[in-house]
C-alpha cells in the first residue's frame, strides 16, 4: 500500500513533520523529487532538525530510506546528512539509492549561481542549489546517471561531452573559469565510491516490498503551486510536485498510490517572486512571520524570510484537486491563536470578475482577493488532542476551510513536535 504526503500550497506546509509521524507505521519512506533545495523541519525526540534529501522517515529503526530517481542527488550532500543524523544520536539510516538517480554537479551549482547573477533583478528566485540546470541537463540527455559511474569508458566519455558544452557558455556567456575534464572525473570517481555502499535498482526493490504487501510513503517537496506544469510557472521549481509524479521518481505502478494526504497550511506561506493574491505586508505580516511555523517563517535551506499571507481557499482548493487529494492534514493551526478575526481569502476577483477557479500565471498576476473574516478563538490550542476539545470558533474555522476545499480534513497538527496532532 502506497500513500503519498504532499502538498498543496508553495511548500512548507509541513509535510516533514506529517511523514516523520505516518513514518512510524510504515515500512519504506521515498524522496521522489527535487533536491536538496527545500528543507523539512522535524522536531522530534533525537531534538530539531532540517532535512533537505533524507526523507523525513530516517529517524526510524525499521525504516528505509530511499533516494528516488526522480531526485536530483548531491552526493557528498546525502553523505553529510547521512553523517550529521549519526553524529546526534539517531541510529544509523537505512538509505537506498536508485541507480538511475541522476547526480547533481558541483558545476549545476555554479550555473544556477551566474544564471541569478546574470538575470539579476529578474530572477526565478532560485536557492541555488543546481536544481535548474540539473533538470534542464537531465532532459537535454547530458545528466550523469548513478549506474554510469561503475562503467570508466562511459563516465570518461559523459564527462568529455558535459564540458564541451558547458565551457561553450562559460567562456562565452558568463565569462567565468572553465571546467577540467580531469578534475571532473576524479569528483566522478570520489562520488562513486562514496554513493556505492548505498546504490539499488529501486523499482524492482519496491516492486518485491508491494508483493509483500509493504506500507510505502512517499514525501513530496515544495507544493502543487510549484508545480511546473500546474503551479505559477515560471515561478516554479524544475520538477513535478505532484503526487501523480510519485510513481514515475520512484518506479511503481501509479495505481499503487491508494492515499494521497495532502497538506494545507492553516495560513499562506512563500518563498521567492511569484504572484501571492492573499498576501499580507508590515506589521501584520511580521507578526504572522514572528509567530508562524517553530520559531517563525524563515527558509529551511536558505534563512530567507518568508512572504506571508491569509490562507488562500482558491487555492488550496485547486491545489489539493490537481495533487488529487483524498485527504487533508491541516497544519499550523495553533499559529492563529492570536487574532480576534481571522481573514480568509474565498475568491479572485479579476478584471473586475470574481472567481473561486485558480487561473493560469497572466490572469494570476492581476487577481485581487476577495476576503471573509471569521472569528478567532484567541487561546493556545497545542495540548489538545481531541477534536471536540478545541474551541468552538476554531472547529468553524477548519469546517469552513473543508468545505471551501471539499477534501476531508482527517488530521489537524496544532504543533510542531510528533504527538501534537488531532485524528478525526
Ligand atoms: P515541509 O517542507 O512541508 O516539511 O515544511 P517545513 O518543515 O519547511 O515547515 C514547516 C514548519 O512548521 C517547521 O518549522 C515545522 O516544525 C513547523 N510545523 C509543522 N507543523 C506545525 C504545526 O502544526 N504547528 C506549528 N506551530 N508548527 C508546525
Amino acid at each position: 500500500m502506497v500513500r503519498a504526503i504532499v502538498g498543496a500550497n508553495w511548500g512548507d506546509e509541513g509535510k516533514g513533520k506529517i511523514t516523520d509521524m505516518l513514518a512510524k507505521g510504515s515500512d519504506i519512506i521515498i524522496r521522489f523529487q527535487g533536491g536538496s533545495n527545500a528543507g523539512h523541519t522535524i522536531i522530534n525526540d533525537y531534538g530539531k532538525f532540517a532535512l533537505h534529501l533524507l526523507p523525513s522517515g530516517v529517524f526510524y529503526d525499521h525504516t528505509t530510506s530511499v533516494i528516488g530517481n526522480g531526485v536530483a542527488l548531491n552526493i557528498p550532500y546525502l553523505v553529510e546528512e547521512i553523517q550529521s543524523l549519526v553524529e546526534r544520536g539517531v541510529p544509523k539510516p537505512h538509505v537506498l539509492v536508485s541507480d538511475r538517480a541522476q547526480l547533481l554537479m558541483p558545476y549545476h551549482i555554479l550555473f544556477d549561481t551566474y544564471e541569478e547573477a546574470r538575470l539579476a533583478g529578474k530572477s526565478f528566485g532560485s536557492t541555488k542549489s543546481g536544481i535548474a540546470p540539473f533538470y534542464s541537463d537531465k532532459y537535454a540527455k547530458i545528466g550523469i546517471q548513478v549506474s554510469e559511474l561503475f562503467d570508466d569508458a562511459v563516465i570518461k566519455e559523459k564527462v568529455h561531452r558535459v564540458c564541451e558544452t558547458k565551457n561553450i557558455l562559460l567562456e562565452h556567456l558568463y565569462h567565468k573559469p572553465l571546467l577540467d575534464e580531469a578534475e571532473l572525473l576524479e569528483t566522478c570517481r570520489q562520488y562513486r565510491d562514496m554513493v556505492e555502499p548505498y546504490v539499488c535498482d529501486v523499482s524492482s526493490y519496491l516492486h518485491d516490498a508491494l508483493k509483500e504487501g509493504k506500507t510505502i510513503l512517499l514525501e513530496g517537496q515544495l507544493g502543487s503551486l510549484k508545480d511546473p506544469d500546474h503551479g505559477i510557472y515560471p515561478m516554479v521549481t524544475s520538477s513535478s510536485t505532484l503526487a501523480a509524479y510519485g510513481a514515475i521518481g520512484a518506479g511503481i505502478p501509479p495505481y499503487e498510490i491508494k492515499d494521497i494526504i495532502t497538506v494545507v497550511k492553516a495560513y499562506s506561506s512563500a518563498v521567492g517572486a511569484g504572484a501571492f493574491v492573499s498576501e499580507i505586508f508590515g506589521d501584520e505580516a511580521d507578526e504572522l512571520r514572528r509567530r508562524g511555523g517553530d520559531g517563525g517563517e524563515f527558509g529551511a535551506t536558505t534563512g530567507r524570510p518568508r512572504r506571508m499571507g491569509w490562507f488562500d481557499a482558491v487555492a488550496s482548493r485547486y491545489g489539493c484537486r490537481i495533487q488529487g487529494a483524498t485527504e487533508v492534514a491541516f497544519t499550523v493551526v495553533d499559529v492563529l491563536g492570536y487574532l480576534d478575526e481571522i481573514p480568509v481569502c474565498v475568491g479572485y476577483e479579476i478584471d473586475g470578475k470574481v472567481s473561486k477557479d485558480f487561473p493560469t500565471t497572466v490572469k494570476l498576476e492581476k487577481a485581487k482577493p476577495v476576503l471573509t473574516t471569521l472569528p478567532g478563538w484567541k487561546c493556545d490550542i497545542r495540548k489538545i488532542r481531541k477534536y471536540e476539545d478545541l474551541p468552538k470558533n476554531c472547529r468553524n474555522y477548519i469546517e469552513f476551510i473543508e468545505k471551501e476545499i471539499g477534501v476531508p480534513i482527517t488530521m489537524v497538527s496544532n504543533g510542531p513536535g510528533r504527538d501534537d496532532i488531532i485524528m478525526r
